[in-house]
């Protein structure tokens, strides 16, 4: 590889190991520095007393023909160690239960009136999900990536959609056009949906957004085994197959810049000064504010102001359980989320998502227990408040949202308190000094509009973001499309891209 481009890459998130796994495949040189002992970040897992926890995501999509994962999958020759989860979750709204599947039907039969709505959002995901899969620059940020988007025709919808029409509304426009807007329980269900996939719930989500956002349990959606950490661990080890460095306990401290490029990155090696890597190409698998955190004085101008202006995102407070199956009934679908009440905002406890291990994997737990994940959105500022100001108060609060959670929990499986062996509740504030994303911001950014997105550009011409910050956000079905673009984007920048041209495969493949 000698006189090739070096590619750094910053963080073993999935869309960092995803970028590095695709250009080492490429055939160009890439180090992956991450700071902690394992790869996955929101999407790895963790060892603690013979249980193997996910420490952020639970269930991954992505995995159906012309999925993400599923290109990337092909691409690499990976075969991913996933099994479908079925039924893919249990939404319990006060008073009923929602079994989500890909046969749709059980849902139907809960809302039998929004059949047309569901039936056009099938339509509309299925196209948006062929440009996913082509990588296509969509929204376009030029008038390059528009004249590629136009020669694709995919703008033409079936059955009298308009892809325009749905990228100008949001889901709450959307759903009134099928006169459901007016129905509470049917529009709280698609609230519930739009927060875990789209960061915001219907009034603002983006309609097109939406489509594909709503469209994971027919889909279907996967339980990785050993834990979700295995996506990443497999993307490590194909990075090291091909040639590339995977280096952790490597946390990088600073990015330096010269004549306007990134030439180098500072690293810390567990608490030692560790050393300087010279790089052709950054990729910062980073939000904004830990990218100008690295580059100091040299962030870009516009860097400076996005991550001064930006409102912050949702934290995550989670809870990590053992529990003992004894205390469970019998056939417990391994994935809920638990809405506890029809008003107010989702989120602090309103909307909880709780994920068992499967009862397949062995791995998981000790013998006669699951490792459970619990989460729940919060606001990230309070518990950064409180932390600094009054660290009783956290300690309380931290009690108090546990409570909540455990309650919301019981509510729908009694009994589940009395099995508990193990409570481990994380805030934002354990989520920064995990991933080191910045006050504990997790899942990205609300996708409101297509047309005020975050892209990966970065006002450096030779550093990229990719991750949940970047579109289309959050989730590693996500991430991955984002990083497909992101490598598509700098293999152009590379030298010789005609050898090195598109990573993602030609339309035949996309069904
Ligand atoms: C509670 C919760 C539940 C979720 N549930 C789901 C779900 O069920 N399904 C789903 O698909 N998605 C889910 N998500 C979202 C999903 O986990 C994320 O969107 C996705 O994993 C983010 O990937 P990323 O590429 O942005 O990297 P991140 O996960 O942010 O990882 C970044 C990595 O970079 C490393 N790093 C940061 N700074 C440095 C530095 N200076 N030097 C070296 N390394 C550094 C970090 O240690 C980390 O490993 C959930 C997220 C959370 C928080």
């Amino acid at each position: 590889m000698n006189g090739e481009p070096h590619i750094v890459i910053i963080g073993a998130g999935i869309g960092g190991l995803t970028s590095a796994a695709l250009l080492a495949q490429a055939g160009v040189r890439v180090t992956v520095l991450e700071s902690s002992t394992y790869p996955g970040g929101c999407a790895g897992t963790y060892y603690h007393q013979g249980y193997r926890f996910e420490a952020g995501a639970t269930l991954a999509g992505g995995f159906q023909p012309g999925g993400p994962h599923a290109i990337v999958g092909e691409r690499l020759g990976i075969d991913w160690p996933v099994r479908p989860a079925d039924p893919a979750w249990v939404v319990h709204l006060p008073g009923r239960e929602i079994v989500l599947s890909r046969d749709r039907s059980a849902m139907l039969a809960q809302f039998p009136d929004s059949a047309p709505f569901w039936e056009e959002q099938a339509r509309a995901a299925d196209v948006a999900w062929k440009m996913a899969a082509r990588a296509l620059p969509w929204p376009p940020g030029n008038v390059a990536e528009a004249l590629r988007l136009a020669r694709t025709g995919l703008g033409q919808l079936p059955g009298g959609v308009s892809l325009a029409r749905l990228a100008f509304s949001t889901v709450r426009q959307w759903l009134a056009r099928h006169d459901l807007a007016g129905d509470p329980a049917f529009v709280r269900f698609v609230d519930s949906l739009l927060l875990i996939s789209a960061q915001t719930t219907s009034e603002a989500a983006n309609a097109l957004y939406s489509a594909t956002a709503l469209d994971l349990p027919r889909q279907g959606v996967m339980d990785v085994a050993g834990g979700i950490g295995g996506l990443a661990q497999t993307l490590a080890e194909t990075i090291r197959g091909f040639g590339g460095e995977v280096r952790y306990k490597h946390t990088v401290t600073g990015i330096e810049v010269e004549g306007g490029k990134a030439t180098r990155v500072h690293t810390r090696h567990g608490r030692r000064v560790g050393e300087t890597l010279d790089g052709d190409f950054v990729i910062a698998n980073l939000t904004p504010w830990s990218l100008d955190g690295l580059l100091g004085d040299d962030s870009p101008a516009r860097l400076r102001r996005e991550v001064r202006r930006r409102a912050p995102g949702w934290g995550a407070f989670v809870l990590y359980l053992g529990v003992d199956v004894a205390q469970l009934p019998a056939s417990l679908p391994d994935h809920h989320q638990i809405i506890t009440g029809m008003d107010g905002p989702l989120g602090e406890g309103r909307s909880v998502f709780v994920s068992f291990s499967p009862a397949w994997d062995a791995s998981r737990a000790p013998e006669g227990r699951r490792a459970v994940t619990v989460t729940t959105h919060t606001a990230v500022r309070p518990w950064w408040d409180l932390i600094e100001a009054d660290p009783d108060g956290y300690a309380a609060r931290k009690e108090q949202y546990t409570e909540r959670l455990l309650d919301a929990i019981e509510g729908v499986i009694p009994g589940f308190r009395s099995g508990l062996t193990l409570v481990m509740p994380g805030t934002p504030v354990t989520y920064a000094n995990w991933t080191h994303r910045h006050l504990g911001m997790v899942g990205g950014f609300p996708q409101t509009s297509l047309f005020r997105v975050r892209g990966p550009r970065t006002g450096l011409p030779n550093v990229r973001l990719v991750g949940d910050s970047i579109f289309p956000g959050q989730s590693t079905a996500g991430v991955t499309v984002g990083a497909m673009r992101v490598v598509d984007d700098v293999l152009r920048a590379l030298p010789r891209p005609a050898e090195r041209r598109l990573i993602v495969p030609r339309p035949r493949e996309v069904r």
